[in-house]
């Protein structure tokens, strides 16, 4: 019999798609991520495995061969913004969640495109990011993929086709809630905490019934209006331990407490870990009369993973007023300490040290500076569990200079724990500072970020009597040591780091191939490098065309170990601009393995200066633009107009030659789809205009300095 040469073309394809084909979709179920560590090929929950440690046991890649480490595969999304996802990966399938809360199903071996699930979040939900409008990942569980999406709500999609099973409202469509965070899931619930402390509002994290989306439990963090019990599982907890914590009349505003990135099951235990930011207002003078500890911010709380029952906390910074959230990923490790068996939770929060609690108790083993230049505290008690403050560290009528900064000395990207090695990895800065001050007085408007601190770049001139911003620039000089980025190899046995090695980047992945993978930034271009895992010394690395402010993953298919990661520059760093100003390009997950032949794109090029607009103005309308800036624009798209590009750099704008073009975006709200809402209610008339003079004032610097 004769074969035609093109159906012998449409056999062998058909062949190949059925041998490659995904056969199965997110089947994941308990008692497989009870036994991850048996599924290195896989990666299967947010932190790898059940304990969190983010470290993979694949080996194949290794310092002996890792020259060999090449680009497989990218595919490109279809955003500009912040990548913040940690991928799923299992069977063969990878499962990725993008800025504006999208979700890509992909081909782990090849980066093709399975399915593509955009959840179509509200633009506007936009403007209540404090860091972009980010997403740091999915969960896939029972056939089932869970996202949550940054206008607050939590979406079910069938995981072979991204079709839409369920969703559930999180918080109210009006609030300004958002939700950057990863769902968890264990034992049937799908676990979600929220964001916005920024803005006011109690956080909470709720628990939904992962087959069809019923609320079970709730749990608020921080009280509410004592004459008024939310009828939810924390109502008690927050009446008898938390509430006599906070002083003054409650207000609907007051809270914080905000779960907005890690949460951790404990199947030792049956409980899980919630970690909660920091206070609102910001300064507890405008919070709870300036004293109290403010139960339960900036704490480790431990909860019935069924009920949602408190079973314990810790509070590593009592009455905060410094942005320091405890919101840093949580690792459980089995260590050894003092010649006993201890079950233990690692924590690295921003506040700088490094905390090793009893998961069966909640009761502090250790807690050691991780990084020098930590001075808000002297140290912390061992017997009390309470840190010993340095008075000088509390800011009232003063400006005060505190180590580590409100950015934290740490803050949410992802850190590992090796157990071949013994070690935590993480990327920390050493030496940063932050200068504080609160404001003279703390006036709540709905949907605008305002904590009741002045720091470093974010005070807005004029807006309150001009001494005090003086004051705040005083202050800052002289120039105290420069801060420090660090890779850091620390013993929680031992109490120190193993080493230590200056490096800037981002989140950590960890390999029994004796390997710590970190990405980072090269402006909105990127790099991933490696190091030795057990000394700190550099063996590779490679560009990457977007940046890497997120961790990576590694899983194998048919016998080869990948490298696998989200890229795409924003997040916190969304406002940091530099002189170099490129053209922004969508973000990427890219893949690497041994003797990949994939092609990455060229870097972005340049982006052009535009002659800027001919009209001059008043100086009294400069300042009055200047002002509003500060307040409503700083924000996203950075402080004295200089940005990074990603959120547009508007001295670059092509709309600030005009006019009506301006004032249609900037008061008639024309690019709300894209998170740049009318900010009219909130400037007096002719705001909009005074801002363009503001902005063209600074096009026409940056046009001369060049
Ligand atoms: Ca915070």
């Amino acid at each position: 019999m004769k074969i035609a040469p093109a159906l012998i073309v449409l056999l062998a394809l058909a062949g190949l798609g059925a041998a490659r084909a995904p056969a199965r979709f997110g089947q994941i179920d308990d008692a497989r991520i009870a036994r991850a560590d048996a599924e290195p090929q896989n990666w299967m929950v947010h932190g790898g495995d059940q304990q969190a440690h983010r470290f993979s046991g694949l080996d194949q890649i290794n310092p002996g061969n890792i020259a060999r480490l090449k680009p497989a595969w990218s595919l490109e999304f279809d955003t500009k913004r912040g990548q913040e996802a940690t991928p799923i990966v299992v069977d063969g399938v990878a499962y990725v969640t993008t800025a504006w809360s999208k979700v890509y199903a992909v081909d782990a071996r090849t980066g093709r495109r399975l399915w593509f699930y955009d959840p179509k979040v509200r633009g506007d939900a936009g403007v209540f990011g404090c860091c972009d409008v980010v997403s740091r990942g999915a969960a896939v569980y029972r056939g089932r993929v869970y996202v949550a999406t940054f206008d607050a709500r939590l979406i079910a999609l069938n995981a072979r086709t991204g079709k839409p099973v369920w969703s559930a409202e999180v918080a109210p469509a009006d609030s300004t809630y958002t939700i950057s965070g990863a769902p968890r899931v264990a034992g049937g619930l799908v676990y979600i905490g929220n964001a916005g402390g920024e803005f006011g509002g109690r956080g909470y994290v709720s628990a939904y019934d992962a087959g069809t989306g019923k609320l079970v439990w709730r749990f608020f963090t921080t009280p509410g209006d004592p004459a008024k019990a939310d009828g939810a599982i924390s109502d008690e907890p927050l009446k008898t331990i938390a509430q006599p914590t906070w002083f003054g009349p409650h207000t609907d505003y007051r809270g914080g407490g905000h779960v907005w990135n890690s949460m951790v099951y404990d199947a030792d235990f049956d409980q899980l870990y919630i970690a909660t930011g920091n206070g609102y207002p910001w300064h507890r003078k405008f919070r709870s009369e300036g004293r109290g500890d403010n139960l339960f911010i900036s704490s480790i709380v431990a909860l019935d993973a069924k009920t949602g029952r408190y079973k314990w906390h810790y509070q590593e910074t009592p009455g905060d007023s410094w942005d320091y959230d405890a919101i840093a990923d949580m690792i459980l490790a089995d260590l050894t300490i003092d010649g006993r068996p201890r079950k233990a939770l690692m924590h690295t929060p921003k506040n700088g040290f490094f905390y090793v609690l009893d998961r069966a108790t909640g009761k502090l083993i250790s807690a050691d500076p991780f990084v020098s230049g930590v001075t808000w505290a002297k140290g912390v008690d061992l017997a009390t569990g309470r840190p010993q403050v340095d008075p000088a560290a509390y800011f009232d009528t003063e400006p005060v200079r505190v180590g580590p900064s409100g950015g934290g000395a740490h803050s949410w990207q992802p850190t590992a724990f090796s157990p071949r090695t013994g070690l935590f990895y993480l990327q920390a800065v050493a030496d940063s500072t932050s200068i504080f001050l609160p404001k003279t007085r703390f006036e709540y408007r709905k949907g605008v970020d305002n904590t009741g601190i002045y720091s470093w770049g974010t005070h807005a001139p004029g807006a309150e009597p001009p001494a005090e911003g003086g004051i705040l620039e005083g202050a800052l000089r002289p120039p105290t040591t420069p801060a420090r980025p660090l890779l850091i190899a620390w013993d929680p046995v031992a109490r120190q780091p193993a080493w230590t090695t200056p490096a800037t980047g981002s989140g950590v992945l960890a390999t029994a191939g004796n390997l710590v993978f970190l990405g980072r930034s090269r402006n909105v271009m990127g790099e991933l490098v490696a190091f030795r895992a057990d000394t700190g010394v550099e063996v590779w690395k490679h560009p990457t065309p977007n940046a890497i402010i997120t961790a990576p993953v590694s899983y194998a298919v048919d016998g080869e170990q990948y490298i696998l990661m989200a890229t795409g520059a924003g997040g916190g760093a969304i406002l940091a601009g530099g002189p170099d100003v490129r053209e922004n390009r969508p973000g990427r997950l890219v893949a690497f393995k041994l003797d990949g032949k994939g092609v990455l794109p060229p870097d972005p090029p340049p982006a052009p200066l535009l002659p800027p607009p001919e009209e001059h103005w008043p100086a009294a309308t400069v300042l009055a633009g200047e002002d509003h800036y500060a307040q409503l624009c700083a924000r996203c798209h950075g402080v004295r107009v200089r940005s990074s590009n990603i959120v547009p750099d508007l001295r670059r704008s092509k709309a600030l030659a005009s006019k009506p073009l301006w004032s249609a975006i900037v008061e008639g709200g024309a690019l709300k789809a894209t998170g740049m809402v009318s900010w009219a209610a909130y400037m007096p008339p002719g705001g909009a205009e005074a801002i363009r003079a503001y902005v063209a004032e600074e096009a026409r610097k940056a046009q001369a300095s060049r």
